[in-house]
């Protein structure tokens, strides 16, 4: 479970996350929403601790990531993270770019890596592509690898920060349904999204932040048909 208490981020004397409290418990999927500069990525990173916390606390499976004395990298392990841009490595094949981490950080030998690898690329469906280089794959398939390298790493969790919006409008629905199963699979997810559908069908809660807070939060069927606040009716009648 990830336990967000009090979060606060501030740039300079720009606070960006003004007291986030929210906790997305195993197996949940929550999805977050909300205008552009909402603080949504910050928030995301602020998990994994790609931005560190001004205030308040971040806590992964109890453990509170924001303690000085914690090994982050260990927490960073359990976490997995897919970004708008896929950041797969150019010159290396698709099972390069799945095996690499997992015989650095995991210390897997290169049978075991691959083994693994290639079971994560059946599962996003891609197993024909391993010996493909990214710059021949479409847009859709390279973010299906992104996907399948954080899942080779065994996460307990996954963060999605916008992960279909670089996308063409037909590719999107390929890296949906690799969501989707995972969330069938009773993956805890955290996603920013714009895709509202899946937020309604997939989303076991939604989130909808604005100015750096939460203004509205619940059944993602619920805030979308009937939002309580009127800056989530704004925002929705112009996203919808
Ligand atoms: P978008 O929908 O456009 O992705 P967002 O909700 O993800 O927006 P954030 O990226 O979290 O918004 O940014 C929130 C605010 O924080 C913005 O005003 C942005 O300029 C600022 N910000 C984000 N990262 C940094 C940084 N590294 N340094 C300074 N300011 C930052
Ligand atoms: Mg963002």
């Amino acid at each position: 479970a990830i336990a967000i208490q009090d979060l606060h981020k501030s740039f300079g004397d720009n606070e960006v996350l003004k007291g986030i409290d929210l906790t997305v418990l195993a197996g949940e999927v929550v999805c977050v929403i909300g205008p552009s500069g909402s603080g949504k990525s910050t928030l995301l990173r602020s998990v994994n601790l790609l931005e560190e916390p001004t205030g308040g606390k971040v806590l992964i499976e109890g453990i509170d990531i924001t303690d000085p004395d914690i090994d982050i990298d260990r927490v960073r392990t359990r976490i997995g993270m897919v970004f708008q841009s896929f950041n797969l490595f150019p010159h290396l094949s698709v099972l390069g770019n799945l095996t690499i981490a997992q015989q650095r950080v995991k210390k897997r030998s290169k049978a075991e890596a691959d083994k693994v690898a290639r079971a994560m690329l059946e599962r996003v469906g891609l197993a024909e592509k391993a010996d493909a280089y990214p710059g021949h794959l479409s847009g859709g398939q390279q973010q299906r690898v992104a996907i399948a390298r954080a899942l080779c790493m065994n996460p307990d969790m996954m963060l999605f920060d916008e992960p279909t919006s670089a996308l063409d409008p037909e590719l999107v629905g390929e890296v949906l349904q690799v969501m989707r199963s995972l969330a069938d699979e009773g993956m805890t997810m955290l996603v920013v999204t714009h895709e509202m559908g899946f937020a309604r069908e997939v989303g076991s809660r939604l989130i909808f932040m604005d100015g750096g807070h939460i203004v509205e939060e619940g059944d993602p069927r619920e805030v979308l048909a009937n939002p309580q606040h009127q800056r989530t009716k704004d925002f929705l009648s112009r996203v919808l």
